[in-house]
């Protein structure tokens, strides 16, 4: 293993070069082991999404004793395959559905603001408008509530445009696809390095948190849940959790765990499978996202750095879980929709990445459970076992708050009312100075600006402690194949942030697999030899991992060239897992 010794600059005070808490490395995933078995816990977290790790956060900063296992990665499921907006849904305000709007937007503001100001960024969308007469009254009334619900307090509020000037916003539009247009602001993040984030806080606040630990029994004591037994996928080993209350936030798993526990659910989740493309910025002419109406729904067409995120599909799918499969009939239909409006269209060959997600959506048992789908659903399911589902990204803090305080019946003690409202992320403390101090960081590091500014928009006032794990100058360069990302940057995805395979780093810790187009193929060797610093990984572990991430890029290439689901799901579900163990179903 390489030394640890930083190449910190003399003239850093030593608050910049103190060490935060939340650490996920390799020495506190042992720990972590140790913990599960011998301590019992007041709250058992099962799933690693945004609803689990924000159920730990709120749980831990109540005062209680949280433990949060996560069966792959962190965010390795829906949590980082969505449009990553933070936002109320104008979709939701045409259906009337007010409560949820003003929610959202509550949440919204909160993130820019308080919790996640480094994370979470103001972003905009032209709406163009195509009819004459009744269209910018009513979707003008429309965006004046969004705006005037909590919508347009950190961001600027709707601004109406001529054909010609929405035109000048975005030139990349055909002329006559619109009339005008009228341009809002939400809001966006990394959704997988949010809920990471969100994990390493309740860490920060005393969770145990372990990925690659997976949930495969329940323990019951009489007619209650008292425990699960969970196995570690990467060597097969398997140890007994204690708990007062488990709360199973597995999103489109919430079925399976509900099976295993042998209680009978309160509600039923469905998978609905979402597909996005990415494309170079310079394809599309615009300085603002787009949304436009589909037959169904809306596409969003989303500013991501020197891209653009195009999305989404909308379609049932009861398939692999872990590896939902976007097909060529998926991609053309995101390329013929967004190409209506384009003066110039996309094609195949402008396509950089694609990834699919699935929705959790609810089902109910009855009709009148059946309104529950667009909101979230949390239900004591049993005694000791609480499970919660549905609802939104956005909305998860909101989400985590029910799921603790339904668990309070099963607490000893009397439960302090959540204060995550309260409680900023790891790194959005100070986060607004360092930004300001730009210049003067990017010369102490010898990087530039531009750069610095990137790395505190990912890692916010944890940049000091980023960069001081480059033990080597060269660590400080960019990654060759990818050179938004520094290669201290996956030194610390190991280091610190929980991954544990190539595939991590190169999927959720960056983004480099659906933002470059060799997928994170022209980089696995360099990555994986960074990783290997770590993690004492031998050379035969790092070419194993190179060709499982191969493999799995592969067939994510050859799956979305077949025509439907099956055939797709056929050729991604065979690649092999990085995660050994796994067990899948788990029964
Ligand atoms: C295409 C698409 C676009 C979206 N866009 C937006 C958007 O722009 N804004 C918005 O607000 N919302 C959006 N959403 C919704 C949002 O992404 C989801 O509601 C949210 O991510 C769900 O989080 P979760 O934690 O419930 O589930 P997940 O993120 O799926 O987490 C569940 C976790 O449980 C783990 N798990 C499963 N079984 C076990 C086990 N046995 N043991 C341990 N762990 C286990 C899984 O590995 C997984 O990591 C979108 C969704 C999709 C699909």
């Amino acid at each position: 293993m390489a030394s640890r010794k930083p190449t910190a600059p003399p003239e850093l005070s030593t608050s910049d070069t103190e060490r935060p808490g939340g650490l996920l490395g390799p020495a506190e995933r042992a720990l972590a082991w140790r913990r599960l078995a011998d301590e019992p816990f007041d709250v058992l977290v099962i799933g690693g999404g945004v609803v689990g790790a924000g159920v730990a956060l709120d749980a831990a900063t109540r005062g209680l004793r949280v433990a949060l296992v996560e069966a792959r990665d962190l965010a390795s499921g829906t949590s980082s395959r969505s449009s990553k907006l933070f936002h109320g849904g104008l979709r939701y305000l045409e259906q009337l559905e007010f409560g949820l709007v003003r929610e959202a937007l509550r949440e919204r503001e909160l993130m820019l603001t308080t919790l996640a100001p480094h994370l979470v960024k103001p972003v905009s969308f032209l709406y163009p408008l195509t009819r004459r007469l009744w269209e910018r009254p009513y979707t003008a009334a429309g965006l004046l509530l969004y705006d005037s619900m909590g919508g347009a307090r950190s961001v600027p509020g709707q601004k109406h445009l001529t054909r010609a000037g929405a035109l000048r916003m975005a030139p990349a539009l055909r002329r006559s696809a619109l009339i005008g247009g009228i341009r809002y602001y939400d809001a966006q993040a990394d959704d997988a390095r949010h809920t990471m984030t969100v994990a390493r806080t309740a860490a920060h606040y005393g969770a145990v948190v372990r990925t690659s630990t997976q949930v495969v029994g329940f323990h019951r004591e009489a007619d209650r849940v008292s425990g699960v037994r969970v196995r570690d996928v990467e060597d097969g080993a398997e140890v007994d959790v204690r708990a007062n209350v488990v709360i199973n936030c597995t999103g489109v798993w919430t079925d399976e765990l509900q099976r295993a526990s042998g209680s009978r659910g309160r509600f039923r989740v469905r998978a609905s499978k979402g597909v996005h493309i990415v494309v170079p910025r310079d394809r599309i002419v615009a300085e603002t996202g787009l949304i436009l109406r589909t037959e169904k729904s809306v596409l969003f067409v989303i500013p991501w750095r020197n891209h653009w995120i195009i999305g989404t599909t909308d379609t049932d799918w009861n398939l692999d879980l872990a590896h939902p499969a976007a097909t060529e009939r998926d991609i053309d239909y995101l390329l013929d929709h967004v190409n209506s409006v384009l003066a110039t269209p996309l094609t195949h060959a402008d396509i950089e990445g694609v990834y699919a997600g699935l929705r959790p959506l609810l089902a109910g048992e009855s009709e009148e459970t059946s309104k529950l789908s667009r909101e979230h659903a949390v239900a004591r399911v049993a005694p000791g076992l609480v499970a919660i589902a549905g609802g939104k990204y956005t909305t998860y803090r909101v989400m985590a708050a029910d799921a603790v305080d339904t668990a309070a019946v099963d607490l000893p003690g009397r439960l302090q009312p959540s204060i995550t409202d309260r409680v900023p992320l790891l790194g959005a403390d100070g986060y607004h100075a360092l930004v300001n101090q730009a210049d003067l960081l990017a010369a102490r590091w010898g990087l530039h600006p531009y750069r610095v500014r990137h790395l505190l928009d990912r890692y916010g006032s944890l940049l000091h402690d980023v960069l001081a794990h480059a033990t080597h100058p060269d660590h400080l360069k960019p990654i060759d194949a990818a050179a938004d990302y520094l290669r201290v940057e996956a030194i610390y995805a190991v280091a610190a942030e929980g991954a544990l395979h190539l595939e991590d780093v190169l999927t959720r810790r960056t983004r480099i697999s659906i933002e470059y187009p060799h997928r994170g193929v022209a980089c696995a060797r360099q990555v994986a030899e960074l990783m290997a610093e770590v993690l004492d990984w031998t050379p035969a572990q790092v070419d194993w991992e190179i060709s499982v991430y191969q493999s799995r890029v592969d067939a994510e290439r050859t799956s979305q060239t077949k025509p439907d689901d099956t055939a797709a799901d056929n050729i991604r579900a065979n690649a092999p897992e990085s995660r050994r163990h796994l067990a899948e179903p788990i029964l």
